[in-house]
């Protein structure tokens, strides 16, 4: 007997037919006697939907009541999932985010998991129940519904896995596993059967969308055995094979790639500001009004200083929050003393992830080499231990991809192509 959290997300709960495969899919792991916990998103695209109305109605909304409306989608599926398991003879039942309750923090929107209480949780596994959970939603102290950000189910899922003790966690997705690379740019990408929660982190935030990079970090702080996989099955019902995400030391030696995957993000905006005095201070006074919004900033080159001892300092932040960016930096123009603002969307992220670089020189010289030959140019570059990241003119961002999977040896052989 084990114990096992199986999360399923949006497409998966679209709709009641669709629901019913996932209660008779349940229903397998019950029958095999183990200890069952399902996390559920809301149908797919109800969320926008709930998000939308929020903006509709203020576009100046109070956050506490946008949780209140986000986190109804969750609830309908949990409700919808238990009812469709108890019509196949399964005892199951939901407990909200509030029920059990899973706390988290007051951050209305994007509130991060605390602690959650699993004694009502035991007692009814204990009675042989499934216990159906919604994703994305928690209490804040002051007894308020919160969710947890945009994919949040993810890492509700991780974190009822961490907080049940389960032997591992299971999160069925649209897509069958980790790959390579997007398979819609590169048709010969292959589904990895393992990756380290290290990459996994890199090629998450990356842009390879499979999982919330926040239940990746989570997953390995509290060392939860995480699988993906297709919710779709085969003749027989089974799920294919996905991919583990696991620690660095369960993958030897002999299956180590330089290079596990390639990433593509085009949600990236470049700022350049001009003329920014070379003086000491002079980029904390840039950076700091952009944290205090909240915005993360990515990519980052300062120039050494031309002429009258001043410089060009270019980075990149999300495109959603462009706007407030160059709102936030024009208020701040007096402090930081810069000449021009300038902005480009049309970039994009590439990324190369893998452990394996930190054994191995000359990485990032084959992807800069690559990508010269084909005539791209490099508008700023960033790395780390296990990735290297470029950022590129946007309609270059498919051949980009294309080129650096085959240099690094990842195209699936002709023949095992789908
Ligand atoms: N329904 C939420 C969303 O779309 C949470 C999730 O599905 O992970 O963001
Ligand atoms: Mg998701």
């Amino acid at each position: 007997m084990a114990r096992i959290v199986m999360k399923f997300g949006g497409t998966s709960m679209a709709g009641i037919e669709r629901i019913r495969s996932v209660a008779a899919r349940v229903k397998r792991e019950w029958e095999a006697g183990n200890e069952v916990a399902v996390v559920v998103s809301a149908m797919a695209g109800e969320t926008d939907r709930l998000v939308n109305f929020c903006r509709e109605a203020s576009s100046l909304y109070d956050p506490r009541e946008y949780d209140v409306v986000v986190s109804s989608g969750e609830q309908v599926t949990s409700g919808l999932l238990a009812i469709a398991l108890q019509a196949i003879g399964v005892p199951a039942r939901s407990w909200l985010g509030w029920q059990l309750p899973i706390r988290t923090s007051d951050g209305h929107g994007s509130a991060r998991i605390a602690e959650i209480d699993t004694t009502a949780l035991n007692a009814s596994l204990a009675n042989r129940e499934v216990a159906v959970i919604p994703g994305f939603q928690g209490l804040a102290a002051g007894e308020r519904v919160t969710t947890l950000g945009r994919g949040g189910s993810d890492t509700s899922a991780v974190a009822m896995a961490a907080a049940m003790k389960a032997d591992r966690c299971d999160i069925y997705t649209d897509v069958d596993g980790v790959y390579t690379t997007d398979p819609r740019i590169v048709p010969r990408a292959r589904k990895l059967k393992r990756v380290t929660y290290e990459e996994m982190l890199e090629l998450a935030s990356v842009g390879a969308k499979v999982l919330q990079t926040r239940s990746v970090g989570l997953a390995m702080k509290e060392n939860v055995r995480v699988q993906v996989l297709s919710s779709f099955v085969d003749e027989d019902g089974e799920a294919e094979p996905g991919t583990m995400i696991v620690g660095e030391e369960e993958i030897g030696d002999m299956e180590r790639q330089l290079i596990t995957g390639i990433a593509h993000d085009k949600n990236e905006a470049k700022i350049t500001l001009t003329s920014v005095p070379d003086k000491p201070g002079a980029v904390a006074s840039i950076f700091a009004p952009l944290a205090e919004a909240g915005i993360n900033v990515d990519m980052i080159i300062q120039n050494i200083a031309h002429n009258a001892g001043s410089t060009d300092v270019t980075f990149t932040v999300p495109s959603a929050d462009l706007a407030r960016s160059i709102d936030v930096l024009n208020r701040a123009q007096g402090e930081i003393g810069f000449g021009e603002l300038v902005h480009d969307t049309r970039v994009a992220k590439i990324s190369i992830v893998g452990v394996g670089m930190r054994s191995h020189a000359g990485v990032a010289s084959t992807m800069f080499t690559t990508l010269g030959e084909r005539g791209i140019n490099i508008q700023a570059i960033s790395t780390s231990e296990i990735k290297v990241s470029v950022l590129i003119e946007e309609d270059y961002t498919e051949l980009a991809v294309r080129v650096l999977h085959t240099a690094y040896g990842l195209d699936a052989p002709e023949d095992a192509a789908a």
